[in-house]
């Protein structure tokens, strides 16, 4: 941020009195420009055996395969959150089956919030963001075509849960160096 959101006066970037890390701090209003994590919601939606990924329409990563998710909007809970993106990306109207998988990102300040959700029919198209969506099972994920490393871990999790035939809340962080292998 160059300029004051609330003045249009040029930002410095300084450590504000009382805190320990550097913020954009206006020069002329001298409003303090917080910037915090970002948090991301959806779903790991299943039918039956198999698992709903949407190959993505939009850049970064177009092509690859992704689960359905997306920046969670003010106003709405994390939960509204997920089954939004879901509607949005894959046309499908799931049920949710609670928070699945909590991934921090600290190198890029996002939070993943991925719950697990069910469908009672096999019903998904692609929505604008997608170019196609389709049900996987665990022995045919395209693995070698996933889009972020958060899918991947969460889809291992999902693959050795389904195998234990119990699920449980995954919590996990992924780190700079992980990145290339994403
Ligand atoms: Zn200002």
């Amino acid at each position: 941020m160059n300029f004051c959101s609330e003045c249009g006066a040029p930002t410095l970037w300084q450590v504000p009195a009382d805190d320990n890390r550097p913020r954009h701090i206006c020069s002329a209003c001298h409003t303090i420009h917080y910037e915090n994590p970002k948090i991301i919601c959806g779903c790991l939606v299943t039918f039956e055996d198999q698992v709903l990924l949407c190959r993505r329409a939009i850049e970064p990563r177009h092509g690859l395969w992704t689960l359905p998710a997306g920046f969670m909007e003010n106003g709405e809970t994390a939960a509204e959150g997920a089954l939004r993106e879901t509607w949005e990306e894959a046309l499908a109207r799931p049920t949710l089956a609670g928070l699945y998988a909590l991934t921090s990102i600290p190198h890029i300040s996002q939070v993943y919030m991925i719950f697990r959700a069910t469908l009672a029919t096999p019903d998904h198209a692609p929505g604008p963001e997608s170019l196609e969506t389709q049900l996987f099972k665990a022995d045919d994920i395209p693995w070698d075509e996933l889009a972020f490393q958060t899918v991947r871990k969460t889809l291992k999790h999902w693959v050795d849960d389904q195998s234990r035939g119990h699920y449980s809340l995954h919590e996990m962080d992924i780190a700079e160096s992980e990145r290339a292998r994403a």
